[in-house]
C-alpha cells in the first residue's frame, strides 16, 4: 500500500511540514522591575553559553554604568555595544561576520530602551540568521504604561518570561511598578526617561565600588539618560512599590530614608 500523500513516508513532504527550512532562531523575552537581577541573568546566560563554545554578541543601552557594558547588581560585568538611537542591529550582526566574527546568540540588556524598529530588528536576526536572542528589560515605565520596546517584544517574542527573584515592595508584596518620587512624592507625569539627581556621581569611578559594595548606587541605569533632565532643586529617585501601593501613591513608613534604586 503506497503511503499516504501527506505521511512521513511521502516524497514530498506535505505544507507545513518545516522540511528544508532552515531553523528559526529562538526570540526570548525575561521582564521583571529595577533590581530583580535581569542585568546578572543576562550575564550568567552568556556564561553558560560561551563556555559551550557560542559565540555572543552583547548589547545595551543606558546601563547603570553608561561605559558600554552590561552591569549587575552583583558587581559583575561584561564589554557590551551601546545601541544608540537608530543603530541598526541587523547591520551590526553583518558587520560581525564581515570580520569573520561568528555570532551564534545575542544578548540584549535594558531593551526597555530599544525602539520598536530595533525589536523587530532581533526577531529577524531570530528568524532569517537563525541567532538566538535573549532580550532583558523592565516591562511598564513609572506611570505604569509599557515601554514600547518592550511592548513590542510582548508582541513578537517566542517566550516571555518573568524574572523569578522577587523585589518587594515596602509593605511585603512582590514589587512590579516603578514609582518616580520626586520631592518625597510619586509623580505619574513627565518624560518616561528622567536622569536621577543622583546620577553625576554614577558616571565616576566611585560607582562601581559602591555596585561591587552592594551598597545602594542612586541614578543612572532605566531612568538616567539624555532624553530629560530634572531641574536643580528636584530630588528625583525611584521605588518599586506593589500595584496597590503604586496606585495609592503610598510610599511606606521610611520613604523618606530608603535608599533610590536605579532601574536595572
Ligand atoms: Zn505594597
Amino acid at each position: 500500500m503506497p503511503p499516504e500523500p501527506d505521511s512521513a513516508l511521502s516524497a514530498v513532504p506535505a505544507a507545513g511540514s518545516r522540511r528544508g527550512l532552515p531553523p528559526a532562531g529562538v526570540l526570548k523575552f525575561f521582564y521583571g522591575p529595577m533590581d530583580c537581577g535581569k542585568s546578572t541573568l543576562a550575564l550568567q546566560l552568556d556564561y553558560n553559553h560561551s563556555r559551550q563554545g557560542r559565540r555572543g554578541l552583547l548589547l545595551t543601552k543606558l546601563d547603570r554604568s553608561r561605559r558600554g557594558q552590561i552591569t549587575s547588581r552583583m558587581g559583575l560585568s561584561k564589554p557590551a555595544i551601546e545601541v544608540d538611537g537608530d543603530l541598526d542591529l541587523r547591520r551590526l550582526v553583518r558587520d560581525c561576520w564581515a570580520k569573520g566574527r561568528r555570532v551564534d546568540y545575542v544578548i540584549a540588556d535594558e531593551v526597555q530602551f530599544f525602539s520598536t524598529e530595533q525589536i523587530d530588528q532581533l526577531a529577524q536576526l531570530a528568524d532569517e540568521a537563525q541567532l538566538d536572542v535573549y532580550a532583558f528589560g523592565i516591562a511598564t515605565d513609572f506611570r505604569s504604561r509599557l515601554f514600547p520596546g518592550s511592548q513590542r517584544l510582548f508582541e513578537l517574542a517566542d517566550e516571555i518570561l518573568p524574572v523569578q527573584v522577587e523585589v518587594l515592595c515596602w509593605c511585603g508584596r512582590p514589587g512590579r511598578f516603578n514609582a518616580r518620587v520626586v520631592n518625597g512624592a510619586i509623580v505619574r507625569h513627565g518624560a518616561t526617561v528622567v536622569v536621577a539627581d543622583t546620577a553625576e556621581t554614577d558616571a565616576g569611578t566611585d560607582a562601581d565600588a559602591a555596585d561591587a559594595s552592594g551598597a545602594n548606587t542612586p541614578g543612572s541605569n532605566g531612568i538616567s539618560g539624555t532624553d530629560a533632565a530634572a531641574p536643580a532643586e528636584e530630588h528625583v529617585r525611584y521605588q518599586v512599590l506593589c500595584r496597590i501601593h503604586h496606585r495609592s501613591g503610598d510610599l511606606g513608613p521610611n520613604a523618606d530614608t530608603d535608599p533610590a534604586l536605579p532601574l536595572g
